[in-house]
């Protein structure tokens, strides 16, 4: 006989919920730290989320002048304004709204990120996901995707869905990394509808909402998470991803950066905008800066 079983989805809980810091960079840059050192290890693969969101010039209009990286990727995902993208591969780019960039950083890049505006909002996030030992030295990689380059669908729902990275209801997302295997969603959750992603058992997982509020976990036993706030999710090994529920009555869909990653398991090492796994690897990645060598 050939019979398939019912599937009953078992949502992961809320660990914590984390509010993010205040802080800038680049040039003066406002923005919200949310993922922060002290979290890389239990949120292994991901290093890093910045939140950042501004309607006035002056929170942005520095942006982030050339600027070294090595040993990791970084993931930017906008969602309002402009951002010219230029590094030392000779890349140029755009990041409008509703667009990403994927920067694999490898052994080296120098880069810049500008507004290309004078006035109005600029909101988006950037996320640093590690790389593993072996890949840390790796030749640097850069894709913008255009915001039609993002898969995109729709539940029954009406849940809109995003799929930056991984896959999502069967629908392969816009970048798909070894190793790592990071699932990255944008999700807008009408007012009292839900929706259910798949996540691997072994991966570390947080949901950040950036837009109403929603409730996380089984539906006995949810966690309410407020806006700008991010949701830890228990590894539990008998869950098959995670449900998040927006309220009935709330004004507009709820707005969640849902990323999950397989766990490296390797030592972190992070001298700023440098990640590897010894400080003897960081003292290199230093000394290759200052003697100009880091992106040659
Ligand atoms: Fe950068």
């Amino acid at each position: 006989m050939n019979t398939t079983a019912p599937v009953s989805f078992r949502s992961r809980g809320v660990e914590r919920i984390v509010l993010g810091q205040p802080t800038s960079d680049g040039d003066g840059v406002k923005l919200t730290r949310v993922l922060t050192q002290p979290l890389q290890r239990r949120l292994d693969p991901f290093l890093m989320l910045d939140a950042f969101g501004s309607d006035a010039a002056a929170d942005y209009i520095g942006g982030f002048p050339d600027h070294p990286h090595r040993g990791f990727e970084t993931v930017t995902i906008m969602l309002e304004g402009r951002m010219r993208h230029r590094d030392s591969v000779g890349n140029v780019g755009l990041l409008e709204p509703g667009s990403v960039q994927w920067m694999t950083a490898g052994r080296g890049i120098i880069h810049s990120e500008m507004p290309e505006q004078e006035a109005g909002r600029m909101a988006g996030f950037q996320l640093w996901v590690n790389l593993a030992a072996k890949d840390k030295m790796q030749p640097p990689a850069y894709r913008d995707i255009a915001p039609a380059g993002v898969p995109a669908l729709t539940t029954a729902e009406g849940v809109s869905v995003r799929v930056i990275a991984g896959a999502s209801q069967g629908v392969a997302g816009a970048v798909e990394r070894p190793t790592t295997e990071p699932i990255v969603l944008d999700l807008a959750i009408p007012a009292g509808q839900s929706f259910e992603a798949a996540i691997p058992a072994g991966h570390n997982a947080f949901a950040y909402v950036y837009g109403g509020e929603v409730d996380i976990g089984e539906t006995a036993a949810t966690t309410r998470v407020e806006v700008e706030r991010m949701a830890v999710l228990a590894n539990d090994a008998g869950a098959s991803g995670v449900r998040l529920a927006a309220p009935a009555g709330a004004t507009g869909p709820a707005r969640v950066l849902l990323v999950a990653g397989r766990p490296l398991g390797e030592p972190i090492a992070q001298h700023g905008p440098f990640v590897m796994n010894t400080t003897a690897e960081l003292h290199r990645a230093v000394s290759d800066f200052q003697r100009g060598v880091l992106a040659t």
